[in-house]
């Protein structure tokens, strides 16, 4: 049988369909302009790392993409949808609350501080929002829950509470709950930045088996490694502009723009 193979991960990734599309999104808070024309493609099974210094703006391109942060101009599409507005520039708002629910269910957001409810035990966490956004019945929740706890390498935790933890579990259980609501995409905000060195591999390992199963990911990262070996394109944000954006052998192998440079040098 003739099949033409792709020619590599990227050639596949770049022809699958879009997951995510963010198109020359303006955002402002109040005078100060943060976002200034950006333009992101997840496609599905892409795994997009976002680089950057500090109050380069991205965070709030990861939070206005599942609309934690409302924009002023521009698009955003999940699955070819666009978001649907009324108003302009700062009285711009998502029109249809049904599609804000739909757009965060299927863009799960991982946290730097994990941000688990700490008057609720581990498995209580991970069933939460499927039970009370999706409506999902116990039965169904409770063993996805305790398999993605399993998953994360901490199954048996699910009775524990959050503050008996250490932040590496911590952090695996907040993956295990954006995992529980079965999204399209997973959204990471710097996983690994509250975390001490050697809980920090037990988070990479989790994010680097959910690249292996071409999870659609985009990855808020300060660990260059890790944006090296998990990432199919990785996006070099600064000041609310895309400076330079490619594959990760080229962003970090060949940089071209000086302010890359310099930022890499700094980081490393
Ligand atoms: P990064 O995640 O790259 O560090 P952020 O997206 O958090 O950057 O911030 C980008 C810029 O927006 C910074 O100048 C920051 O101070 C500002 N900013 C972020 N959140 C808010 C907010 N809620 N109100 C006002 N300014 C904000
Ligand atoms: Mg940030």
């Amino acid at each position: 049988m003739t099949q033409t193979a792709p020619a590599s991960a990227d050639a596949a990734a770049a022809s699958a369909a879009p997951v995510i599309e963010i198109r020359d999104l303006h955002k402002s808070y109040g005078p100060l302009e943060v976002l200034k024309g950006v333009s992101v493609t997840a496609r599905r099974g892409q795994v997009i790392s976002l680089i950057g210094s500090s109050g380069s703006g991205k965070s709030t391109l990861l939070r206005c993409c599942n609309l934690l942060e409302d924009s002023q101009a521009g698009e955003i599409l999940f699955e070819g949808e666009a978001v649907k507005w009324q108003g302009a520039g700062l009285a711009r708002r998502p029109a249809d609350r049904a599609q804000v629910t739909r757009f965060r269910t299927n863009l799960s957001m991982v946290f730097q501080q994990f941000n688990l409810w700490s008057h609720m035990s581990i498995l209580q966490n991970v069933m939460e929002a499927p039970l009370t956004v999706l409506g999902r019945p116990v039965a169904e929740v409770e063993p996805l829950a305790r398999e993605l706890l399993a998953k994360v390498g901490i199954g048996d935790k699910a009775e524990a509470w959050p503050a008996q933890l250490s932040g590496g579990q911590q952090q695996r259980a907040a993956i295990a709950r954006a995992l529980c609501m079965r999204p399209e995409a997973l959204l990471f905000d710097e996983p690994t930045s509250a975390l001490d060195p050697e809980l920090q591999q037990e988070v990479v390992k989790v994010i680097k088996d959910l690249a292996a199963e071409h999870r659609t990911m985009i990855l808020v990262t300060h660990d260059m490694r890790l944006a090296a070996d998990v990432s199919d394109h990785v996006i070099f944000l600064h000041q609310g502009k895309i400076e330079e954006e490619g594959p990760p052998e080229a962003l970090f192998g060949a940089p071209k723009s000086e302010r890359l440079k310099q930022f890499l040098s700094a980081t490393l």
